[in-house]
């Protein structure tokens, strides 16, 4: 038996990773596995009628040490891996989907939880127990435990053919992406370009052989030539090319795999009683139903419309006295966007960025936390790290009890993938009367410190790191009974609420005082500076809204509606889109043929939630503006209603105990400018 499958002998229960080998992993996982396994038995074997504790919160219970196990390995493979990890990665994963699969389709334990669930009303739960009831119960019955066999088949049949075909989508994607690539060989052709972008399409070229520059449809490539290339002509050609994957009528179109797919779901959504996809998606979000999406997408766009339209007007005339454009195209956008932008703020990262050395705003964040909640960050330095540059702290509360355990690991290196993100290591719960803290990590990929410089960082990476530990925060107050529920095992669309929220701060005069100093002068950042960096921020607000909104409600148009009819992709879209263009239509582009989101990844009916969490956290922030930002009344019932809650109950109704009422769109609209 490896030390993984072990109480762990170590200072807070924390992850003794210098002992763990990774040939360790496989073995332990399949030790865990077995145990859970034989957990479930004992559930199903039980001689007892089923009840409430002998079912569903020995379920909950059950595999704690598999998911321990599991956090450990996937948050390596995220943060620090190599090539023997990739390939456990690739052996384990099978093992755990059918490990779950097996828990989905077990008929036994199925008919305990149904008989637990229908003697509901009778057994005086609580609101969190009654919320994991809910939850258990519907793991099976939306995926057709409730069926008679032939059914059941028929669903695992759509199951089947459905992930072939979003796989088949996503391959033809890339492989549009791949096929494009522009040479240029005039200087002319690349005038407007950053160096950097100009470098990287040069090396490119060269890597191939080619003299001259290459420009491709991958985002890196893509989005500096949309914004800054000077030739018209050659914007148009990149942007038509982009705008038209999986559209060509050959054998990489994916008009018929868009109207299989929805079809598909339609059917799927219809055997197990729930009359669209969007309900059968929705059912399981705070949002609820997609007259609800809608309408929310329709109050915004009545709203966001006259802003948008205002500035495009702005743009058609600020490209016409330019360059003498007479009709704005959708190439045009972000070249004179960002024209725009420059003229009006003269703003760039280079101003901030003495402003934000990364302890300072560590330290911010710290006392933005403690200003709020009580808590106090302590480095510690006896618990074992996975990488020397990860920082570990203990959190403590006013009256010193244990909080949580916090690592942040802030720089690239290689082993480490992009982006930001928070997860855990162990999970909050109370087991046994005895309430477990969790242990709770932030990974971003921050500017490295040099020899003659501090890490000193953008302010979109300040943003970043308000962000991430945001979502800490919400893993480190849980405050649940049964792990998962708690802390950010919440429904999709509410989320974000804890991070976008802690975003706020760092526009607020009186929080960057707290941290915001030069860091070779020690002076605080100039108010000035902080203003345009609102201003700038809002920027073109109108506009983007407007975009977002429009891919929405395509999304909700595919998944909302029956879809039987429909037989013209295009014509469908270009319907869909009606209400939210304001640049002319381009004939030879299609989105939804490249809609990734919704027809690949896991964001059918769910592309709304990005807005949505944008009037979830203005609305939430204007109660703490209204208040003052540290104000100790709000932040208690921040804390209390939705931080230490996880989804031991409903989000509207979480919510509405925080607020005092349902989310209002005003305060987002107020903040990105687009009402007074
Ligand atoms: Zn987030």
């Amino acid at each position: 038996m490896t030390i993984l499958n072990t109480t762990f002998n170590t200072p807070y229960n924390t992850a003794p990773f210098s002992k763990i080998k990774n040939e360790d992993f496989l073995s332990a996982f399949k030790v865990a596995i077995e145990k859970a396994k034989a957990e479930i038995d004992a559930i199903v074997n039980n001689t007892e009628l089923p009840t409430f504790e002998n079912t569903i919160e020995a379920l909950d219970y059950s595999g704690e040490e598999l998911d321990r196990i599991s956090s450990l390995f996937f948050n390596l493979n995220s943060a620090e891996t190599n090539d023997e990890i990739q390939k456990i990665a690739q052996e384990v994963s099978p093992l755990l989907s059918e490990f779950s699969n097996d828990i989905t389709l077990n008929e036994a334990l199925f008919k305990r939880v149904k008989a637990v669930y229908n003697s509901k009303d009778d057994l005086k739960l609580t609101t969190e127990q009654a919320t994991l009831l809910d939850k258990k119960y519907k793991s099976f019955s939306r995926n057709g435990a409730n069926l008679q066999e032939d059914k059941k088949q028929k669903l695992r049949a759509i199951d089947k053919e459905l992930s072939q075909l979003k796989l088949k989508f996503g391959e033809h994607v890339l492989a549009e992406t791949n096929k494009f690539e522009m040479h240029l060989t005039n200087e002319s052709d690349v005038l407007g370009l950053p160096e950097g972008a100009k470098e990287a399409a040069k090396q490119l070229a060269e890597s191939k052989g080619k003299d001259g520059w290459l420009i491709t449809l991958d985002y890196p490539s893509y989005i500096p030539f949309m914004t800054y290339a000077d030739n018209r002509e050659l914007r148009e050609k990149l942007s038509k090319a982009f705008g038209s994957k999986g559209f060509h009528n050959d054998d990489l179109d994916n008009q018929d795999i868009v109207l299989k797919i929805v079809n598909l779901r339609f059917e799927r959504a219809q055997l197990l009683g729930y009359k669209t996809h969007a309900h059968f998606v929705l059912e399981e979000r705070m949002a609820q139903t997609p007259e609800k999406v809608n309408d929310f997408l329709n109050e915004l766009l009545e709203k966001a419309k006259p802003a948008a339209e205002k500035e495009f007007e702005e743009l058609e005339t600020f490209a016409k006295e330019l360059d003498g454009i007479e009709q704005l195209q959708k190439w045009d956008s972000a070249y004179y966007s960002e024209k725009l932008k420059q003229k009006l703020f003269d703003l760039d990262d280079e101003k901030l960025k003495p402003y934000f050395k990364l302890e300072n705003v560590i330290d911010g964040a710290f006392t933005v936390a403690e200003k709020l909640f009580g808590l106090r960050f302590e480095e510690i330095n006896t618990i074992d790290k996975y990488h020397d540059d990860v920082l570990t702290y203990k959190v403590v509360d006013a009256e010193n009890n244990l909080v949580s355990i916090f690592y942040a690991d802030f720089f690239p290196r290689a082993g480490k993938r992009n982006g930001a993100w928070m997860t855990s290591y162990k999970p909050q719960m109370i087991k046994n009367g005895k309430n477990e803290r969790p242990h709770v990590s932030i990974v971003c990929n921050f500017t490295k410190p040099t020899k003659s410089k501090p890490s000193l960082l953008t302010f979109n990476e300040v943003t970043t790191l308000f962000h991430e530990f945001g979502h800490a925060l919400h893993g480190m107050l849980a405050n649940t009974t049964y792990p998962s529920l708690s802390g950010t095992s919440v429904y999709w669309d509410f989320v974000e609420l804890p991070s976008q929220i802690l975003e706020n701060w760092c526009y607020e005069e009186e929080t960057l005082k707290l941290f915001a100093t030069h860091y070779e002068t020690g002076e605080v950042i100039p108010m000035e500076l902080v203003e345009k960096i609102k201003a700038s921020a809002t920027f073109h607000e109108g506009m983007q809204t407007l975009r977002q909104l429009s891919f929405g409600l395509l999304d909700m148009s595919w998944h909302g509606l029956n879809p039987t009819a429909i037989s013209d992709v295009k014509k469908h879209e270009i319907e869909a889109f009606g209400k939210t263009q304001l640049y002319p239509d381009v004939e030879e582009n299609c989105m939804s043929t490249a809609f990734a989101h919704i027809f690949q990844g896991g964001y059918s009916s769910g592309y709304y939630s990005y807005k949505w969490a944008e009037v979830l956290d203005a609305d939430a922030f204007e109660y703490f503006k209204e208040e003052g930002i540290f104000n100790k009344t709000v932040a208690d019932k921040f804390k209390a209603y939705i931080l230490s809650q996880g989804g031991t109950d409903s989000p509207m109704t979480l919510y509405k105990k925080f607020r005092g009422q349902e989310p209002k769109p005003e305060a987002l609209l107020k903040r990105a400018g687009l009402i007074k």
